[in-house]
C-alpha cells in the first residue's frame, strides 16, 4: 500500500490505482493525466453521510465543497450519493445545473458575488445563499424584490481563530477578506440588517476556519465562539439561529509523515463539541452542516506524467522534468505543498534517489516538489504524483499554452474519460482576432 489502500504495486512492479496498471493507463490516455478512483470518492461521501446522520439525525446533509474538484460528472456522483454541494461562482452553479444537481441542495458562497451571480442563483432556485457582507446583503434584497421571491440565507461570520495551517489557506481570522468578524461588532450589525430584510429569510450562520486541519480543537473553538454568538444574537434580537454551518477543512495525508484522519470519528467529535458548546451557551442545538472538499476527493486522484529529462548538477541537485507542472498542479508554487511521487513503472524499486521534480514551464518556480525521495528515472518513465484529486484540476491553467489534462475515472476495474484532454483547437476556441 502506498499512502492509500487503493494504490498498490502489481507483479510487474507497476503502480496500480483501483486495481488498474497506471503504466497501461498512461499508454491508453496519454500524459499528463489525472486518474481518479471513483469508488474512493463515493466511499468518502458515504462515510460523511453515514456519520452525519448518526451524529445529527436523518435530516443531516453534508455538503461537498465543489471548488476542490469541479466538473459535471462530480455533481452527478455527489447527487447520487445524497450529499448537497457548495458552489462559489456562476461557473460552478452553471456546471451543477447542467449536471442536473438539485438546486435546493446547493449553498452558494463567495466573498464577492456579482449581481449577475446572485440573480443566476435565485433564478436557479439555489436553496441557500451564504451572504458575505452588507453590500451583498443589500444587493440580494433588491434582486429578490425585483424577482418577487424570498431567499433563504446564512451569514458568513469570522470567528477569529487560527487553525495552525498555512496562512494562504486560513480563512477564519479577523483580518480576512471573508465574512464579518464578531469582535469588531460587524457580525452583529449584519445580523440585524439581515433580520430587517423582507425578502431574505435568515436561517443561521456559517464559518469556515481554514483547510488541511488535522485536529478537532479548532472546531471546538469555532463551535464555542459561534454558539456564544448565536446566544448573543438571541438576547439582542430575539432571533434564534436554526442552522450553523461549520465549513470544511479536514486534512488529508500527502506524505507518510502527515497524520491520518478518520472522518467518521471527526464528524462524531465535531457533533459532540457542538452539542457541548450549545449547552454552555444556553441555546438549543442548531442543525449543524459540514462542507468538506479536500477530504472527499484528494486521495482519490493521482497525476501521471512522462519523464522528459534527468539532470544532475554536481554539488547542487538533481532535476527530473515532466510533461506538466504548475499549469496542472500549482500547489507547490502557491503554498509549498508537499507530495509523494514515484516512478510508476519502477514502483517496486527503492526510492533511494533524491530529486526536484520540475514542470515544463518557463518559470524556475514551476516545481512539483523539491528534495523528494524517488526511484531512479530515465526519459520515458512514467512519474506519478499522489493525492492530486483536490485543488489540482480545479486550479489548472493554460499557462505556456499547455492544454489541460483529462480526468479519467476508474471504477470496477474499468477506466473512462470524464473530462476530455484539451486540444490545441480548444486553446483557440475563443480567439477571435
Ligand atoms: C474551501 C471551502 C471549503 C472546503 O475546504 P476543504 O479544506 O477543501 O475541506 C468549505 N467551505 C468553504 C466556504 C470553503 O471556502
Amino acid at each position: 500500500m502506498l499512502l492509500y489502500p487503493h494504490l498498490n504495486v502489481n507483479e510487474k512492479g507497476h503502480l496500480t490505482i483501483g486495481g488498474l496498471d497506471t503504466v497501461a493507463l498512461a499508454a491508453e490516455f496519454g500524459t499528463p493525466a489525472y486518474i481518479m478512483d471513483e469508488t474512493v470518492i463515493r466511499a468518502n461521501c458515504r462515510t460523511y453521510l453515514t456519520a452525519a446522520k448518526a451524529a445529527f439525525g436523518a435530516e443531516a446533509l453534508p455538503l461537498y465543497a465543489s471548488k476542490a474538484l469541479c466538473f459535471a460528472g462530480i455533481y452527478r456522483i455527489v447527487a447520487e450519493e445524497g450529499l448537497g454541494v457548495d458552489c462559489v461562482s456562476g461557473g460552478e452553479l452553471y456546471t451543477a445545473a447542467k449536471a442536473g444537481f438539485p438546486a435546493a441542495r446547493i449553498y452558494f458562497h463567495g466573498n464577492n458575488k456579482t449581481d449577475a451571480d446572485l440573480r443566476q442563483a435565485m433564478d436557479m432556485g439555489v436553496g441557500t445563499i451564504v451572504v458575505d457582507n452588507t453590500d451583498e446583503l443589500e444587493a440580494l434584497e433588491s434582486i429578490a424584490e425585483q424577482l418577487c421571491k424570498t431567499q433563504r440565507i446564512l451569514l458568513r461570520i469570522t470567528p477569529g481563530i487560527d487553525p495552525h495551517t498555512h496562512r494562504a489557506i486560513q480563512t477564519g481570522n479577523v483580518d480576512s477578506k471573508f465574512g464579518n468578524a464578531i469582535v469588531t461588532g460587524g457580525a452583529m450589525a449584519i445580523t440585524k440588517k439581515a433580520l430587517a430584510c423582507k425578502r431574505l429569510q435568515l436561517c443561521g450562520f456559517h464559518c469556515h476556519i481554514g483547510s488541511q486541519i488535522f485536529d478537532i480543537d479548532p472546531f471546538r473553538d469555532a463551535a464555542d465562539i459561534m454558539l456564544r454568538f448565536i446566544a448573543d444574537v438571541r438576547r439582542e434580537t430575539g432571533f434564534l439561529a436554526e442552522e450553523l454551518n461549520l465549513g470544511g477543512g479536514l486534512g488529508v495525508p500527502y506524505t507518510d509523515e502527515d497524520p491520518r484522519m478518520d472522518y467518521a470519528s471527526a464528524v462524531t467529535d465535531i457533533a459532540a463539541v457542538a452539542k457541548a458548546a450549545a449547552e454552555r451557551a444556553g441555546v438549543p442545538m442548531p442543525r449543524i452542516i459540514l462542507e468538506p472538499g479536500r477530504s472527499l476527493v484528494a486521495a482519490a486522484g493521482i497525476t501521471l506524467y512522462t519523464v522528459g529529462s534527468v539532470k544532475e548538477i554536481p554539488g547542487f541537485r538533481n532535476y527530473i522534468s515532466v510533461d506538466g507542472g504548475m499549469p496542472d498542479n500549482p500547489r507547490y508554487a502557491l503554498y509549498q505543498s508537499r507530495y509523494t511521487a514515484l516512478i510508476a513503472n519502477r514502483a517496486s524499486e527503492p526510492a533511494d534517489y533524491r530529486a526536484t521534480i520540475a514542470g515544463r514551464c518557463c518559470e524556475s518556480g514551476d516545481l512539483i516538489g523539491e528534495d523528494m525521495p524517488i526511484q531512479r528515472a530515465v526519459r520515458g518513465d512514467i512519474l506519478a504524483v499522489l493525492t492530486t484529486g483536490a485543488y489540482n484540476f480545479a486550479m489548472a491553467s493554460n499557462y505556456n499554452r499547455l492544454p489541460r489534462p483529462p480526468i479519467v475515472l476508474v471504477r470496477d476495474g474499468a477506466a473512462r474519460v470524464a473530462v476530455r484532454r484539451e486540444s490545441f483547437a480548444d486553446l483557440l476556441r475563443n480567439d477571435i482576432i
